[in-house]
């Protein structure tokens, strides 16, 4: 029972107060952010990183925007594994900047991690998870470089 009076009119509408909103209402409320690839919310802005380190050049990409936790699921998924095998192969990329690409995408993980699921979507315009990061050939093809480099590393420290 509300005690504000009904608005005139015809028919007669209730009170602004009396709408419903809540958490189940499908569409993000106007200060939340949305996905940029399905709408769905929650989202955060994030940054997945893509290192290709090439035998005579480096290239640094990075995807940039704010995305919910399935389409973000899925992007950090597909440049992570494309770096796992392709960042190794240049003397720089292999020492620094390849395991560095790797950590930010892990913290990227993990901000992705406490995001809820962002409900229906509609117009299936969600990104597809595709398989798990461990899953993946390329990454699997990365495992052999990566483990080449930690045992250089690992020689140089013991001397
Ligand atoms: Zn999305």
């Amino acid at each position: 029972m509300t005690d504000r009076p009904a608005l005139p009119g015809y028919p007669l509408r209730p009170a602004p107060s009396a709408r419903r909103a809540g958490p189940e209402a499908p569409y993000a409320t106007p200060w939340q952010l949305a996905c940029q690839m399905c709408g769905g919310s929650p989202a955060v802005e994030m940054a997945i990183r893509h290192h290709q380190g090439l035998v005579f050049f480096m290239l640094f990409r990075k995807r940039k925007g704010h995305f919910c936790r399935t389409c973000g699921t899925a992007l950090l998924r597909k440049h992570t594994a494309m770096t796992m095998w392709q960042g190794w192969w240049h003397p720089l990329s292999a020492l620094l900047f390849n395991p560095v690409t790797i950590l930010l995408n892990w913290r990227v993980h993990a901000k992705i991690e406490r995001l809820p699921g962002p409900g229906p979507d509609p117009f299936a315009s969600r990104l597809p998870l595709g398989k798990p990061l461990l899953l993946r050939p390329g990454t699997l093809v990365g495992l052999l470089p990566a483990a080449v480099v930690l045992l250089f590393l690992a020689n140089l420290i013991a001397g």
